[in-house]
């Protein structure tokens, strides 16, 4: 079914007229396109002070493959999804959402964000509907999206903003539609490197990690994760929010870091549901619930939001390298007992000494594979009578890697363990 035409007239709520270049209102309100743009005519908000095109090209947007692919599965970007991408800044958000085939609507009160998302998009041969807006008020109708972006804007702004877009996402969310947040650096690691750096008289200083000097005074508030549930939850949207360790993974010691998580995180996700969050079947990782995991994961199409640890970015997009250890999720339907698991080791020492592959199902080991040659073999065994309907933890351990360069397989550096080609849950 065609989605129905989003656009209003942000202060009366009724429909515009298009007239050429130009989206009126009777009251007077008036949008031009302007280079792929709807420019609000006589803005009655403010310059976006210090929002120029210097500060979008900086560093901190530098979006990394990471951050777009964690939003995109966040997102559910895909074709008949239509996404508002609300604070879209330079656009590489939402291009990304437009690749993946939805139909995106990016608004930013800045034109230099704007201008810049334009070009981004034409590059890219996809096509973004960009508007401008006055930080509050959006031109969109109720019911509009099925997902909401607000990708680093909650640092930016009051909370009384922030309440006020929680609340037009609410509106403009369809039923059981989501708002997808991160925010950057959290409340959580501001506290802790500040204190750190009290404590050793300056010595140690992590914060120079999370905030860049020159732009600092464009961060109104850091959130934490308390913060941003209560504005969710005040705004109608059922909340689901975690933390991650990031710029500063590498700083403490992991039993550190799985000890005072909560204490050292440094970036806040969120979803805010239009309804209520799914029930979590695997409490470990309660956000795995609102992520579609599939029951059948083929690397070769880069399912990676269900892939955990110990995997490499996508090798031409066809498979995946796992290292010592690979975690991913899988969904258990209804009755589900088998596991089947499609690998390569191709490691050249195989014919003096077979591989070892031991596979975890939610920390119980439940087969050793031996692996005697290179050529891809397909495992099919039982792990239970039956398991219980939902996410569960599948867990890969080798029992040695090598590096491909050090055999003249390749010029690749990293340690592989075995290749994934395919694992399914039946
Ligand atoms: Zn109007």
């Amino acid at each position: 079914m065609p989605l129905a035409n989003p656009v209003q007239c942000p202060r009366c709520r009724t429909d515009l007229d298009r007239r050429g270049e130009k989206l009126s209102c009777s009251c007077g309100y008036s949008f031009k396109l302007r280079d792929g743009i709807y420019e609000v005519e006589c803005p009655q908000a403010p310059e976006a002070l210090g929002y120029n095109e210097q500060y979008y090209q900086c560093h901190l947007y530098d979006y990394s493959d990471y951050r777009i692919s964690r939003l995109s599965f966040l997102a559910l970007a895909r074709p008949g999804h239509r996404i508002l991408d609300l604070g879209c800044g330079p656009g590489a958000v939402a291009v990304s959402f437009a690749v993946l085939g939805s139909q995106v609507y990016g608004a930013d009160i800045s034109r230099a964000a704007l201008k810049l998302s334009a070009h981004r998009a034409r590059d890219a041969g996809v096509s973004l509907e960009l508007f401008e807006f006055d930080g509050k008020t959006l031109p969109f109708k109720d019911s509009s999206f099925h997902t909401i972006v607000m990708a680093d804007v909650a640092e930016h702004v009051d909370d009384e903003t922030l309440s006020c877009l929680f609340r037009e996402s609410f509106r403009m969310l369809l039923p059981g539609g989501r708002l997808v947040l991160h925010t950057a650096p959290a409340l959580e690691a501001m506290r802790i490197t500040g204190l750190l750096r009290r404590l050793t008289f300056g010595t140690i200083d992590l914060q120079s990690r999370l905030i860049t000097p020159e732009y600092e005074h464009l961060h109104i508030r850091y959130h934490s994760q308390r913060s941003i549930a209560s504005l969710l939850k005040q705004s109608g949207l059922d909340p689901l929010v975690w933390g991650e360790i990031r710029y500063l993974k590498d700083q403490w010691p992991r039993s550190v870091q799985r000890t005072f998580h909560r204490l050292l995180t440094d970036q806040v996700w969120a979803l805010g549901i239009k309804g209520s969050v799914p029930v979590a079947t695997f409490p470990a990782a309660p956000y795995l619930d609102a992520l579609e995991i599939p029951s059948d994961l083929n690397l070769g199409h880069g399912d990676e939001w269900a892939l955990g640890r110990g995997f490499y970015d996508p090798e031409g997009g066809i498979f995946r390298w796992t290292e010592k250890e690979a975690v991913l999720y899988l969904w258990a339907r209804e009755g589900c007992s088998s596991l089947t698991i499609q690998l390569s080791a191709p490691h050249p020492d195989l014919e003096s000494k077979p591989l070892r592959v031991v596979v975890f199902l939610d920390s119980r080991k439940v087969k050793a594979l031996n692996i005697t040659d290179r050529n891809p073999k397909t495992f099919s065994f039982d792990v239970s009578r039956k398991l219980k309907p939902g996410i569960h933890k599948i867990r890969l351990a080798v029992d040695r890697t090598f590096t491909p360069r050090d055999f003249g397989i390749n010029q690749d550096s990293r340690k592989l363990g075995v290749i994934l080609y395919e694992v399914r849950l039946d």
